[in-house]
């Protein structure tokens, strides 16, 4: 077979995920019902891409690899309902927003993803009485197979479906978002021992809008982040200080210490304890998507688990037993968030309290034992595996952790019958 000439070879953010796949570049709804309409009626297949931050393969491309970053304008602002072209990065969203004295209520730890790649795996941030980005979400305007444009707003049946659609439901080339008056956060974090975080989250939980921490492996220490809405903006990070912290410490250093990790793996535990111990404490202001989102730089790969809240202490207890067995070192931090429950029928967080479980490696290092360890550990508890993040689970398992798993099969089969949208990871994820 003759590769075409515009075949590109494609890596996703992670550069866990390759492949080589002809490129589409629509400028308009128009040119992207044209190439859907072409791919179905030649019997090939379409993925649409975002920015690629997804560590799954659910973005990996076979045939065909539709690119929407030329599709990426602010389409109107009506109040607090602000609608944009779904390859709109976060970042832009959020300075948009700004602009408008708007801001989304709540976000993830980075600005990179696309506003529909985002919300297409459940993208979340922390905070009990919030739920994935997606719950923000009006009304999606999709591309379907059959070249149509749809726009689905809550009074539609597809509308649990379409919010959080992995991309198996069609090119999505508008999202209207409910976003909220622009807000000042009042950042706390310290570090503390892990016990007495477990201890006191129940009392800080209703009076922080956010609260997350990150636990040191093969140590009794964590790292406390909570975050409440303030009126003043009065105790902004110097930019010294902002870089020091979120830059330099959070990427230079920690990627010195990850390679020595990774080149002398016995120095890991003590490695993670002098880093836990080099934790300090920070208290300041600043806007709500610059206090939620800082840059990453340092490449890791990733599998996050949803369980019920209540599970969490049971999941942390096996994964300390879960380190000390490993035939290797653990250098991340487990990152520890919770939300609120959702309607939205893949949703992580559909119809309960959640907290999320995620557990990184260094790019590089190996990590499949540690993470099928920790799924087994979860999947027990009745978790979801983050879309976006890495897990081995298949669509027979997966119907078992989502009430409306069928649901959603039917609205795909409604949609896309012929399978135009889909690719290897759907097909195990969903059924082919
Ligand atoms: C450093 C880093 C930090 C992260 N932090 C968080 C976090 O704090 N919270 C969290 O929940 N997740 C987080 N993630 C995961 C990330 O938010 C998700 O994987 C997200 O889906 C990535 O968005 P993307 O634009 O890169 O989409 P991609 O990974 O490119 O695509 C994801 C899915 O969306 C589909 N898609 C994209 N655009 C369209 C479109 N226009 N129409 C239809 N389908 C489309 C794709 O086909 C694919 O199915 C993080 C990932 C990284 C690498």
């Amino acid at each position: 077979m003759t590769t075409p000439v515009n075949a590109r070879r494609w890596t996703n953010w992670g550069r866990n995920q390759e492949s080589i796949a002809e490129v589409l570049t629509p400028g308009s709804i128009d040119e992207v019902t044209t190439q859907v309409k072409q791919a179905a009626e030649t019997g090939r297949r379409i993925k649409v891409v975002g920015s690629g931050h997804s560590f799954t393969a659910i973005a990996v491309a076979d045939d065909q690899r539709m690119f929407v970053h030329r599709m990426a304008g602010l389409v109107a602002v009506d109040g607090e309902l602000v609608t944009v072209q779904g390859g709109m990065p976060l970042s832009t969203l959020n300075t948009i927003l700004a602009e408008h004295g708007l801001a989304m209520p709540n976000l993830g730890d980075i600005d990179a993803q696309t506003v529909a790649g985002a919300i297409s795996t459940g993208t979340h941030g922390t905070g009990i009485a919030y739920s994935t980005l997606a719950s923000s979400v009006e009304a999606v305007t999709l591309v379907t197979a059959n070249g149509q444009v749809e726009r689905y707003t809550a009074d539609a049946p597809e509308f649990p479906a379409v919010r959080v659609g992995l991309g198996a439901l069609g090119v999505i080339v508008e999202v209207t978002l409910r976003c909220v008056p622009a807000f000042i956060l009042l950042a706390d974090e310290r570090p503390m021992l892990l016990d007495d975080v477990l201890a006191g989250l129940d009392e800080w939980m209703p009076e922080n809008d956010h609260v997350e921490f990150f636990w040191y492996p093969y140590t009794n220490r964590a790292q406390l982040k909570r975050n409440r809405k303030v009126t003043e903006n009065d105790r902004p990070l110097g930019r010294f200080r902002g870089w020091l912290d979120d830059d330099f410490l959070s990427n230079t250093v920690w990627q010195g210490i990850c390679a020595v990790g990774r080149r002398i793996p016995a120095t890991v535990p003590t490695l993670s304890a002098v880093s836990a111990r080099g934790l300090s404490a920070r208290t300041y202001t600043g806007r709500s998507h610059e206090v939620f989102c800082s840059p990453r730089k340092v490449k890791f790969t990733e599998m996050e688990y949803e369980v019920p809240r209540a599970a969490l202490p049971e999941v942390l207890d096996e994964l300390a037993k879960i380190f000390a067995r490993l035939p290797f070192k653990v250098q991340f931090p487990v990152e520890v968030r919770f939300t609120g429950p959702d309607d939205i029928w893949l949703s992580h967080g559909y119809g309960r309290e959640s907290a999320y479980i995620a557990v990184h490696q260094y790019i590089g290092a190996p990590y499949e034992p540690y993470f099928r360890a920790v799924e087994e550990v979860c999947t027990a508890l009745g978790g979801r595996p983050h879309w976006g993040k890495l897990h081995y689970r298949d669509a027979a398992s997966l119907r078992t952790a989502y009430p409306r798993f069928d649901d959603f099969l039917a609205v795909r089969d409604r949609l896309d019958p012929d399978r135009v949208f889909t690719n290897d990871y759907l097909n195990r994820v969903l059924g082919a």
